[in-house]
């Protein structure tokens, strides 16, 4: 049985236990009349779970028409390129910055391994895509689901080829990683190598937040309501986070011994949620700041 928590009508939650932990990894599937779509898909190694929710659900593999991606790190999208294979209905629809990987995911795939390092089997694999299953996104754009209209809407920062989702009919916002990841009721940033950039967070936050948003969905882990105040929580943190770095880099005068301080700090330490059992993400966020702060001063 897949764990599937039914939102409301035609919205449920897949729970794909990433990384063996549950409620940490989630895929949205949407369905409308007779059409149905997924939000994410979890690495390849949800893929057969994904399929498995979609036939209890009932919901037949041709009628699903649209994938929409946030972004094509792993534990968003790693599992597209299988999933195309099975749903010969579904397009793509990734930000136009991150379509080129979706096509051919060798430099993605390395990049990943170089980054996690030997925690990469627990990424899966990645598929490459035929071109002409992709809906490549520029800028705000509007795609329909049955009835249902859903708008992709650019949200750089955590990556500069993020994209949200934003359902105005009924007011939810599918996050992806712009907003943070919401696990347990807690908010933790999200502020990897190599291009996180406050900045474009902060913006792309507001814009979410004049959206109007009723209630957000997060891929890690579910809905959170009061959807302005999370947003704007997860602004004041991101500040508070990168301020953090800033100051223990300077204090200690270079990224390592930075890193390593900031990782004895008890205030940095309670911004690793449970899932990060060794810290791998903890520190993997702090170089992504690092890194910011460098391209800041270059
Ligand atoms: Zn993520």
């Amino acid at each position: 049985m897949a764990d599937l928590e039914r939102l409301r009508d035609g919205l449920w939650l897949l729970d794909t236990r990433q990384f063996g932990i549950p409620r940490y990894g989630g895929v949205y599937i949407l369905r409308q009349g007779d059409a149905a779509a997924l939000v994410e898909t979890g690495t390849s190694l949800a893929a057969p779970l994904v399929l498995e929710g979609l036939e209890e659900l009932g919901i037949a593999r041709d009628a699903v028409e649209l994938i929409f991606l946030t972004h094509i790190h792993l534990d968003h999208g790693g599992g597209a390129g299988e999933l195309v294979r099975e749903l010969p209905a579904a397009r793509v629809v990734a930000h136009e910055r991150g379509a080129g990987h979706l096509v051919d995911p060798t430099r993605l795939l390395s990049s990943v391994r170089e980054a996690v390092g030997e925690k990469f089997p627990l990424y899966g694999t990645a598929r490459p895509i035929p071109p002409e299953r992709i809906e490549p996104v520029g800028g705000e754009r509007t795609f329909r689901l049955g009835g249902l209209e859903v708008v992709a809407i650019p949200s750089p920062g955590h990556a500069p080829h993020h994209l949200c989702f934003f359902v105005p009919r009924t007011g939810e916002l599918f996050t992806g990683d712009a907003a943070g990841l919401y696990l347990g009721g807690g908010l933790y940033p999200t502020t990897p190598p190599p291009s996180f950039d406050l900045e474009r967070s902060l913006e792309t936050l507001e814009r979410l937040a004049a959206m109007g948003p009723k209630v957000l969905l997060y891929t890690h882990f579910g809905p959170g309501g009061g959807a302005g105040e999370l947003l704007g929580r997860y602004g004041e943190l991101l500040r508070w986070w990168t301020g953090k770095v800033a100051s223990a880099l300077e204090s200690s005068g270079a990224g390592t011994a930075a890193l390593e301080a900031l990782l004895a700090d008890p205030e940095v330490l309670r911004c690793a949620h449970r899932g990060d059992r060794d810290r791998a993400e903890l520190r993997m966020n702090i170089r992504g700041v690092l890194g910011y702060l460098a391209r800041r001063e270059g």
